[in-house]
């Protein structure tokens, strides 16, 4: 990230069809005081994009730039708005000494990708000259951030063999078994220790891909007993063979009698329904937004289920990709990942001792934490 040598592009020109502006969003669905929001159009390369600021009062805007068949410019900013203060509340618990932020490039990433509109979008990161660092999410790849990359050295996330970290998935799979480790001990009322056996535990693990099936690795070397679901068979097929566990069709895994279930597929898993039928005391994985409706924490938490917030278990990713600013080193990332276990073991007993949603505490911890850089 931010490497020296990068070739810094030329900022695209102000023309009817290539415009960087500012927008005021007071008023809008996910507005909470971001510092800058600017709509970026390069009409030559078929782009729209928006970048959102939420906070960096704890350091330079860091967080994935998302490629998506938005409906409406007034739906691509709403998500803008929404992800980008999700970013300052995942940095600030994990703390990465880093702000929140987000882009969101309007179109359909089967369709509308090209090199030039990811070039046009590192000129206009680059304008920012820093404030904004970007990097993958949904719909953008690795490549794409190359592309990025030949503009502004403001991308985070690239390959190792460019001297960055490289694919995020591993680190936060190790996030999501700390997680795990935490929440089973906070359970049998013991101290958290990412190294303890899980022999007599089971996970159903819902969604084996990179993160999922990473995830599944950790569990399997200490001894938990898996059951996966996934739509791609391929990928159910690699955890039966390689890690001795059992598979469920994807409708019937939260119906498992299992210790831990943990989401590692899409957003919304949970709903009032799946929550009142899920058989496992804990639920702690990958997944971003498992929760189909913020109340849905609400129900869990009556049926005295233990839930780890998804965007503080899900961390080690962006605390992996945060170390890039400094000597990046995979063991001190590694290491702060482990924390991840520390922080949800104080959001538990917070929990339990007012009684509130684990989610609530989390949201709390954040916005103390930003509000006393802020005052
Ligand atoms: P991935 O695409 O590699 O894996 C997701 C898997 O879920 C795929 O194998 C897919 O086939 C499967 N799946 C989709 N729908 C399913 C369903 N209904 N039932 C069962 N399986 C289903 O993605 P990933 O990188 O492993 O990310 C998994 C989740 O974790 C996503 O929600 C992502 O936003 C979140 N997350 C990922 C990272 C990261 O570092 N990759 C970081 C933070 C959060």
């Amino acid at each position: 990230m931010q490497a020296e040598d990068a070739p810094a592009g030329a900022p695209s020109p102000v023309t009817a069809e290539c415009q960087f502006e500012t927008i005021d969003c007071r008023g809008l669905p996910g507005f909470d005081g971001h510092e800058l929001v600017v709509s970026c159009t390069d009409a030559r390369v078929g782009l729209r994009a928006f970048i959102a600021i939420h906070n960096t009062s704890l350091g330079p805007a860091l967080g994935g730039c998302r490629m998506w068949r938005y409906a409406s410019d007034e739906e691509a900013l709403t998500d803008a708005l929404r992800l980008s203060q999700g970013m300052s509340y995942k940095h600030a618990v994990a703390d990465t000494q880093q702000g929140g932020g987000k882009a969101v490039i309007m179109g359909d990433p089967r369709r509308d990708k090209s090199d030039a509109l990811f070039q046009a979008f590192g000129r206009f990161v680059d304008r920012l000259g820093g404030q904004y660092v970007t990097a993958e999410d949904v719909g953008v790849s690795v490549d794409d951030m190359v592309s990025v990359r030949t503009q502004t050295n403001h991308v985070a996330g690239l390959p190792t063999s460019m001297g960055s970290s490289g694919d995020p998935s591993p680190v936060t799979a190790y996030g999501v078994y700390c997680g795990i480790q935490a929440a089973v001990a906070f359970k049998r009322g013991r101290p958290y220790n990412p190294r303890a056996r899980l022999d007599d535990i089971t996970v159903a693990v819902q969604g084996v891909g990179n993160v999922g099936y990473s995830l599944c690795r950790h569990l399997h070397d200490a001894g938990a007993n898996l059951v996966v679901s996934d739509v791609h068979q391929s990928n159910v097929t690699r955890a039966c063979t390689e890690l001795s566990a059992t598979s469920v069709a994807p409708e019937a895994i939260d119906d498992v009698h299992a210790d831990v279930f943990a989401p590692c597929a899409l957003g919304g898993s949970l709903n009032h329904q799946s929550a009142e039928r899920l058989k496992s005391a804990i639920v702690a994985g990958a997944a971003n937004n498992q929760l189909a409706e913020p109340a849905v924490a609400k129900t869990l938490t009556d049926r005295k289920i233990i839930y780890a917030p998804d965007y503080v278990i899900n961390a080690g990713g962006i605390i992996n990709i945060s170390y890039e600013k400094r000597d990046y080193d995979l063991n001190q990332a590694m290491h702060h990942t482990e924390r991840i276990g520390e922080t949800l073991t104080e959001i538990f007993h917070c929990a339990n001792t007012e009684d509130i949603p684990t989610a609530e505490v989390a949201d709390r911890i954040a916005q103390q934490r930003l509000a006393a850089t802020t005052a």
